[in-house]
């Protein structure tokens, strides 16, 4: 199937053909006819499936007939819960309606300046991106008008109901027409999320594209043992040296131990920068175009700041700890492996996480390998199989030599083949000096 098939307005398939694509991904084959119909949809999918493009497609084939109503407010009202993800919906939304007139595109989002807001929403609008929590400021000081509201875009809905927005939501809802069309997207369509179309949507088609198995089959997941921080920081160092590593998201647990993170491997010599809630927008804006030029090999990030992010060099995703539900465990590994390319998820996690990898592995359907590096072998010994039995890493540091792996033959290989008559069970998190200087070499330059 081709774009043209799908009878989308000749100036939007002419910005499609710029933007290089050429064949419609799976959600959007069955999203756009049901949308240029009319229908409401409710559709499970996320980010890195091209759902960006099968709602903003439809949406902008609609404004390329003029508004039958007058006014200046907007016709197409998209929601998404983080500032990140609203931005990258803008920008998706300006560069497929390039070539249309009537396509003004404004972001409203927390932690902006109200007067510049003020003023954007004065002006005549055709696509309105926001987030809730403002949009709710702007409706209720009588800043906008929806009489000529067409479609409404809830996308990411499970993560704006996580995030306690969908009452906002509903009250955004409210405020527009109840002829508006309606969209849902989310990673997951459950009963909660059943509920809430159950309120907003008028009979919707469901449709489900990629299971998450599919959607992770070009992401290599890795797994580390690590026996305490000491022990991670050194797997992360090792990680962090792979000539193949282009770009590299590190999630951590929290904000400041995303700061901390950040700044000693920025005093390591790495490019390397933090982003997370507590910085003010205009940082995070500033630290995701670094990224996006390839101004920035590291972004350290907690998972909501990191929400959404399309960088396609992201070559590694690195979960510093691993993230405390299995979807967001998707979502952080999602980062890499965009728009077909591979990429490479590695999760360093201690003994006690068994239970938490089980329930990851049961919610992707697939197995992470534990993989070892010589010299950085974890003390404790995992139980075998899945997130459990050793595999040899391909290893930079040791490259050309044989990696360690859980047979004692190989490992009596490694022995002699390095001609190191160190047991290298003796010095389980032993110096690294090969790797170390590799990566200064590497990263100062
Ligand atoms: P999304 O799922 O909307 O975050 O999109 C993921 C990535 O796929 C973005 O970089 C888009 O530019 C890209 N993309 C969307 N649709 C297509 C398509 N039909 N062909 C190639 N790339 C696409």
């Amino acid at each position: 199937m081709s774009f043209e098939n799908l009878n989308l307005h000749p100036l939007i398939i002419k910005a499609i053909g710029e933007a290089g694509y050429t064949t419609p991904t799976p959600i959007q084959q069955q999203a756009i006819p049901e949308l240029i119909l009319g229908h409401d949809i409710m559709a499970s999918a996320q980010t890195g499936t091209g759902k960006t493009a099968a709602f903003m497609l439809p949406a902008l084939h609609r404004l390329a007939t003029p508004s039958k109503v007058p006014g200046r407010g907007p016709r197409v009202l998209v929601l998404t819960p983080t500032r990140e993800l609203a931005l990258q919906v803008s920008e998706a939304a300006t560069k497929y309606g390039k070539f249309l007139p009537r396509t003004k595109v404004v972001s409203i989002l927390g932690g902006m300046p109200y007067p510049l807001q003020n003023k954007l929403l004065s002006q005549p609008v055709d696509i309105l991106v926001a987030t809730p929590g403002r949009l709710i400021d702007h409706i209720q000081r009588g800043r906008i008008n929806f009489s000529r509201l067409e479609m409404m875009v809830l996308d990411e809905a499970d993560r704006m109901l996580d995030m306690g927005f969908i009452d906002d939501v509903e009250k955004i809802a409210a405020a527009t027409p109840a002829t508006r069309q309606t969209l849902l997207f989310s990673a997951t369509l459950d009963s909660a999320i059943d509920k809430v179309a159950a309120r907003l949507l008028k009979s919707p088609k469901r449709i489900q594209v990629a299971t998450q198995q599919a959607k992770l089959e070009n992401i290599e997941q890795r797994l580390h043992y690590a026996d305490d921080l000491t022990h991670k920081n050194k797997l992360l160092d090792h990680v962090l040296s792979d000539e193949k590593l282009k770009q590299a998201i590190i999630f951590t647990a929290t904000k400041r131990d995303a700061d901390t993170l950040a700044d000693s491997l920025a005093a390591k010599g790495f490019e390397a920068s933090a982003l997370h809630g507590d910085m003010n927008q205009r940082e995070r804006t500033r630290t995701l175009n670094k990224l996006r030029r390839g101004g920035l090999r590291i972004l350290v990030a907690t998972d909501v700041a990191a929400r959404g992010i399309d960088v396609a060099n992201i070559s590694h995703v690195i979960n510093f700890d691993l993230p405390k539900f299995a979807e967001d465990y998707v979502h952080r590994i999602g980062r890499t492996g965009r728009a077909g390319a591979s990429g490479i998820a590695i999760s360093l996690a201690s003994g006690k996480d068994s239970v938490h990898l089980k329930r990851i592995e049961r919610f992707t359907g697939q197995q992470i390998t534990s993989h070892v590096i010589a010299g950085l072998e974890p003390r404790f010994k995992p139980r075998p199989g899945g997130a459990g039995g050793f595999r040899k890493t391909p290893s930079v540091a040791h490259k050309g030599k044989r990696t360690w792996s859980n047979d004692n033959k190989s490992r009596q290989n490694l022995s002699s083949a390095n001609g190191n008559q160190t047991n290298s069970r003796q010095r389980p998190y032993g110096d690294n000096n090969q790797g170390n200087s590799q990566r200064k070499g590497m990263w100062n330059q």
